[in-house]
């Protein structure tokens, strides 16, 4: 039987439009929500992402601005725009677009970001925040959206085996964090794997609920899921496709075709969990404006 699809695209609508509805009572008090991001150099996959992220921040009803600097720009003058924009009150959520140039130390420039303004959950004080359960915490988006997938989906992952392969910081690790967490979207049994586990696909198998993180197009098969289980593919990977426009398509760590065969519910790509990130990233900086407010 083939498996529910999961389409993150329509509970990314949700979500939008709960963030539009919200914001509409804070902009009646005075307050704009506004999202500032620093782009540093020309990388054509952060220029289209932040260009997306501007776009659903204006249908929102938000206010959003794109700091763009050359690739060439010394880490102190980064270091300088984030401390002008911390203190800035008409600022609500900061977002530094990865990956910064080389020479540019992206965890000073991550911890150098007000923890309060934060909309991207990577500073320390929220990954601690996380990591205890604290409800202030601003959680990285990827996972949080891939929670609100599976709560507005009414898959259950309390005392599920829950096993996340990938132990990335902003992926991974987070989301091994929130199944743990006591309440709904948490309460799993859950177990991380990465490129050193011995025998993936019999642990894989122990899941009922599988995420994969990895980076590695169609990387796991039919062989490593239960028969019913939950499947979350986090993969974004092009590969080449002559009959494509662009001569590529893009594609998830997860053979697709073969584990919807098997799988009880599964994430396309596209159309699964990319579609969560920019709207969980709304939902924080409403967050962060209604907070400051
Ligand atoms: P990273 O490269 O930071 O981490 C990859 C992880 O996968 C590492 O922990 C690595 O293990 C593990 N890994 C690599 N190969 C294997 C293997 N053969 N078997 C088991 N584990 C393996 O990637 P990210 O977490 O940043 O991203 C993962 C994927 O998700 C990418 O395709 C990325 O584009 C996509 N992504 C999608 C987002 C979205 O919005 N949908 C957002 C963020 C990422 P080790 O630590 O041992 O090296």
């Amino acid at each position: 039987m083939s498996a529910r699809i999961l389409d993150g695209a329509a509970i990314a609508a949700e979500i939008q439009l709960e963030v539009r509805e919200r914001t509409a009572k804070l902009v009646a008090r005075g307050i704009v929500p506004n999202l500032t991001v620093l782009l540093v150099g020309e990388d054509p996959a952060s220029q289209i992402y932040v260009r997306s992220k501007n776009r659903a921040c204006h249908e929102a009803g938000m206010a959003s601005a794109t700091i763009t600097l050359p690739a060439d720009t010394p880490e102190a003058e980064l270091l300088a725009r984030i401390d002008r924009l911390n203190a800035d009150a008409s600022v609500h959520g900061i977002l530094c677009q990865m990956p910064l140039p080389s020479h540019i130390d992206a965890d000073k420039v991550l911890r150098r970001i007000d923890p309060a303004k934060d909309v991207d959950g990577f500073h320390p004080m929220n990954v601690g925040k996380l990591v205890l359960g604290d409800p202030t915490a601003f959680l990285p988006a990827t996972p949080a959206g891939i929670q609100e997938i599976l709560r507005r989906s009414d898959i259950s992952t309390r005392g599920a085996r829950a096993v996340v392969v990938g132990r990335s910081t902003i992926v991974g690790r987070p989301m091994a964090n929130l199944l743990l967490q006591p309440g709904p979207g948490g309460d799993a049994t859950v177990t991380v794997c990465h490129s050193r586990t011995r025998d993936l696909p019999a642990i894989c198998r122990e899941a009922d609920l599988l995420v994969v993180a990895i980076g590695r197009a169609h990387f796991l098969g039919a062989d490593a899921v239960q028969p019913g289980a939950t499947v979350i593919d986090v993969g974004i990977n092009r590969i080449a496709d002559p009959t494509a426009k662009k001569g590529y398509r893009v594609v998830g760590d997860v053979d697709f075709d073969a584990v919807r065969e098997i799988a009880g519910a599964i994430t396309p790509v596209p159309g699964g969990v990319g579609r969560m990130t920019i709207a969980m990233v709304l939902q924080n900086t409403l967050l962060a404006a209604e907070r400051q407010a």
